[in-house]
């Protein structure tokens, strides 16, 4: 309660303070929804129009005394022009919103809006909309592919990495990332992610069926593992498919497990502890050191592409790849190498130590029966 009535005095004291800022140039100030605020102010001729939103972010930085307290608050801008950046009312304000959220994304206090912006937010808009009507419909647009981790001690196959795939009737292909991304800012990752569990531990019970045992791995955002019902999902399809929770895998971004960082290890932990394998995806592009690490419960470490792609030419990839893995083992890590596009970087991998390798010069991501094919060759 007295954190509720601290927040509407802050809101309260927030808006008398915007509204003082530009008193002379302001035509209108309100609160737009939660603590987000909208100001027009009118600009003349010789206003520059950045200065005046630098100079309105300093007066509203000061600190703001609420109920006693002195506060000091963040504050992040979005702006849009009108006539040089919309034509009119209904404009100015989606446009407005769209920079505030890249003003979000980029993690910068003042973001104009910029040119094609609004066209590229209805773009996505309409491809989320389709991807929502593909995963009604439960068309054959969406399925996934795996691509094989090879053990380079052993040199045998036991794991495969699941990847989703959407080709649109009219052959079009939509690329993972853009969707997935869209997915988990839009909430839908939750029930992609459900179908993905769904589609994967089918395939896996098929694969059992005839004799061919391979360990899953399953990608997950932070949305999936923070949502109350994840870990009773995943048992629900564990029984229903009837599979090993040994054979499952779940990849999350070190981005990912950071975002709510607390519950997310808490999450982790139970998951590890039935089984269950945690890995680390996209290592080394984040923010994370090896020490923080130690304090995950994780089983395996993939190092990001970015320093794999080249890693035979490049000897700072080299040492960092070479360093990483060293860390990783003292730490009980198990690793992986993503993006070996050819034999020199396997060969020094292997030299490295590193546990598995995975990329397109063993194989591409592929549909089941291609990956059996490929597997019955390959031994
Ligand atoms: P990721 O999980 O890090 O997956 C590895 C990506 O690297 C995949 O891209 C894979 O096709 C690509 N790759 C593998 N070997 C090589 C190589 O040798 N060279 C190069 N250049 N690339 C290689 P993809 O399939 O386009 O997926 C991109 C990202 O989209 C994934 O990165 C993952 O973050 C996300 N994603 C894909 N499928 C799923 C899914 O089912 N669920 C979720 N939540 N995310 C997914
Ligand atoms: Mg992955
Ligand atoms: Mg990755």
């Amino acid at each position: 309660m007295a954190h509720l009535r601290l927040l509407l005095s802050a809101l309260k004291a927030i808006a008398q303070r915007t509204k003082s800022i530009y008193l002379d140039k302001t035509l209108m100030v309100g609160r737009f929804s939660g603590t987000e605020f909208c100001l027009v102010i009118k600009l003349t001729h010789d206003d520059s129009y950045e200065d005046l939103v630098e100079q309105f972010l300093t007066q509203l930085r000061a600190p703001l005394q609420v109920n006693n307290l002195w506060l000091n608050l963040n504050y992040r801008i979005g702006t849009c022009s009108f006539p040089e950046q919309s034509s009119n009312a209904k404009e100015v304000v989606r446009r407005t919103a769209i920079a505030l959220e890249a003003a979000r994304s980029e993690n910068t206090s003042i973001r104009a809006y910029k040119e094609g912006e609004d066209e590229a937010y209805l773009e996505r808009l309409n491809l989320l909309e389709e991807l929502r009507e593909t995963m009604k419909r439960d068309s054959d647009e969406l399925f996934m592919v795996y691509q094989p981790k090879l053990n380079l001690e052993n040199g045998k196959i036991e794991k495969v990495e699941s990847l989703i795939r959407w080709i649109k009737s009219d052959g079009q292909f939509v690329s993972p990332e853009l969707f997935i991304h869209l997915a988990e800012q839009s909430g839908l990752i939750i029930k992609l992610t459900h179908w993905v569990i769904d589609t994967v531990l089918k395939q896996q019970q098929a694969w059992l069926a005839n004799n061919i045992r391979l360990k899953v791995a399953i990608n997950i955002s932070a949305q999936d593992i923070s949502h109350p019902d994840f870990i009773d999902y995943v048992f629900e399809k564990i029984s229903q498919y009837n599979i090993d929770p040994d054979l499952i895998t779940l990849e999350i971004t070190e981005r990912d497990i950071m975002t709510n960082e607390d519950l997310v290890i808490s999450r982790l932990k139970h998951l590890k502890k039935t089984g269950i394998q945690i890995s680390v995806d996209d290592y080394g592009i984040g923010q994370s050191s090896l020490g923080k690490l130690k304090q995950l419960p994780i089983d395996e470490l993939k190092i990001d592409k970015a320093f794999i792609l080249e890693l035979d030419t490049s000897e700072k990839d080299q040492f960092i790849v070479k360093s990483t893995i060293e860390l990783s083992h003292q730490l009980g890590l198990s690793v992986v190498a993503e993006g070996v596009e050819n034999k020199a970087s396997l060969d020094m991998l292997k030299t490295m130590k590193c546990n598995h390798i995975q990329g397109y010069f063993l194989s591409r991501p592929v549909k089941s029966a291609d990956l059996l094919l490929w597997l019955n060759d390959y031994e």
